[in-house]
């Protein structure tokens, strides 16, 4: 008989292990999978808006390119003309400063520069944020001494390099804008292992980002972002369209699980049970957490991630109605600005085949307390308050042509300082309990491509 596997959750983590299961299927292996999402539609967060031209991101708008598994399954998917770079020659961050829109330094890896001289150049610091970039490199090897050997907050990371104020001013809002969260409380190891790993091996990030650089020697950087030209959603519809119908069912939420001596028995929304070989639990985390509760009270107690909420208001700009627009991909709003917003994208220069011609496209991103505050309110209520939240730092902007509202209520979980160690833990019990798979954005990594990444080895590991 075959091995039977129910994948719960449709989002890109359920879709790409139910891809990859379908390949292995087609090459042979004994296997049956079943892939059950709630709602009435698949792509989870990932969501594309498609109107007279206009291609408006709901949710994600691309990916990291250094991560290259997002990339690898499109072009097997046949999208590899649909990949695109993030135009990085236009490539100006903004960040809101005082009320004015002031320039972050030409190339900056997150708060890290990797020319110093741009930093001194920059009126977005002050004369002591300035010293403290000019300081860090002469201070590699006490960083590298003092490099604590356990986990630490982002915000203590950033501080022990560059101070209070980088931290503030840019820290904050970039690592905000990903993942919506406090830096205070985010894990250093969980959201910026790379910068970890520079520490570790230059003491100064400036220092480890200046090697970098020297080892591509003349050869541009690859651009910082990725996506698709008609979208991200797309890379959701041709893995379902590669995957058999009869294996997706939409609007058939699961809403218990039981481990039986035979397996997994699920009950679905609509009363119905059955039992699999294997469950592949992909819904979000708080959803795994009450779900796997009755089966293992400690894991499930692991699961209580806290999670931060987005609402996106996304507007499309028609030629005769095309706003002036900053330069660059857009900016961001530290606390304490007068600006309720976390980030504004420009979509139209960060990624190409984003408007009709002449057309422009702006999309407000609210994060956190703010986002779950409007989250009760309209569409309508939603899309004013981002239009007067932009109107503060672009002026006023005209009557758009398209409008979009989402909202993705706790759709961020935070990894908190001992994220890593908490799911070594947890990964001992999902072993304990066996035929488990935990996947998507609460365990190791929030992007698409670790999503895909996960995704895709935890179906071929059934094999294995
Ligand atoms: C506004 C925003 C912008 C982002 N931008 C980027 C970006 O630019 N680049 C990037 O790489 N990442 C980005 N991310 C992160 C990334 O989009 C998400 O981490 C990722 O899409 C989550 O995928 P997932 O499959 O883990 O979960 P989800 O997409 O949440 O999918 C989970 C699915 O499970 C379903 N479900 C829930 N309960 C049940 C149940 N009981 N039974 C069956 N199904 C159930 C849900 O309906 C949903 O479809 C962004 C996130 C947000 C919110």
């Amino acid at each position: 008989m075959a091995r039977s596997v129910a994948i719960i959750g449709g989002g890109i983590a359920g879709l790409a292990a139910a891809y990859e299961l379908q390949r292995m299927r087609e090459a042979g292996a004994d296997v049956s999978f079943t892939l059950f999402e709630q709602s009435n539609r698949l792509g989870g967060i990932v969501e594309t808006h498609r109107q007279d031209g206009f291609v408006i991101e709901c949710g994600p708008d691309g990916w990291v390119t250094d991560k290259p598994w997002a990339r690898e399954l499109a072009e097997e998917l046949g999208l590899g003309d649909e990949v695109i770079p993030s135009q990085d020659e236009a490539r100006v961050t903004w960040v809101l400063r005082d009320g004015k829109l002031v320039a972050m330094p030409d190339g900056m890896r997150m708060m890290v520069p990797e020319r110093l001289d741009a930093v001194m150049q920059s009126p977005l610091f002050s004369e002591t944020a300035r010293a403290a970039y000019a300081a860090e490199p002469g201070r590699a090897d006490e960083l590298k001494a003092s490099a604590p050997d356990h986990d630490e907050s982002v915000a203590s990371f950033v501080r022990r390099h560059f101070g209070e104020e980088v931290l503030r001013v840019v820290g904050a809002p970039l690592l905000g804008g990903v993942f919506g969260g406090d830096v205070e409380k985010l894990s250093v190891r969980s959201v910026m292992a790379p910068f970890v790993a520079m520490e570790r091996e230059h003491g100064s990030l400036t220092l480890a980002l200046q090697a970098r650089a020297a080892e591509r020697g003349g050869r541009r950087a690859a651009t910082v972002f990725t996506s698709l030209r008609s979208g991200t959603a797309t890379l959701i519809d041709r893995m379902v369209a590669a995957i058999s119908p009869d294996a997706i069912w939409i609007g058939r939420g699961i809403v218990s699980m039981e481990r039986t001596s035979v397996g997994w028995q699920l009950q679905d929304t609509l009363g119905a049970e059955k039992t699999y070989d294997h469950v592949m639990l992909a819904a979000p985390v708080h959803v795994a957490a009450s779900l796997l509760e009755p089966v293992n009270a400690e894991a499930a107690a692991l699961l209580n991630i806290p999670s931060s909420s987005a609402v996106i208001a996304g507007f499309g700009y028609a030629a005769d109605a095309a706003p002036k627009l900053p330069a660059g991909f857009g900016f961001l709003s530290p606390d304490g600005e007068d600006c309720q917003l976390l980030a504004g994208t420009f979509a139209d220069q960060k990624f190409d085949g984003r408007v009709p011609p002449s057309g422009k496209s702006v999309r407000a991103y609210f994060g956190g307390a703010r986002a779950d505050a409007l989250i009760p309110c309209s569409d309508e209520e939603i899309a004013a308050t981002a239009k007067h939240e932009l109107k503060k730092v672009l002026g006023p902007l005209p009557e758009a042509a398209v409008t979009i509202v989402r909202r993705w209520p706790d759709a961020l979980p935070q990894y908190e300082v001992g994220h890593g160690d908490r799911m070594a833990q947890l990964q001992q019990y999902v072993d304990a309990i066996g035929a488990l798979h935990l996947l998507g954005n609460g365990y190791r990594g929030v992007g698409l491509p670790d999503l895909v990444r996960d995704g895709r080895a935890a179906a071929r590991s059934l094999i294995a």
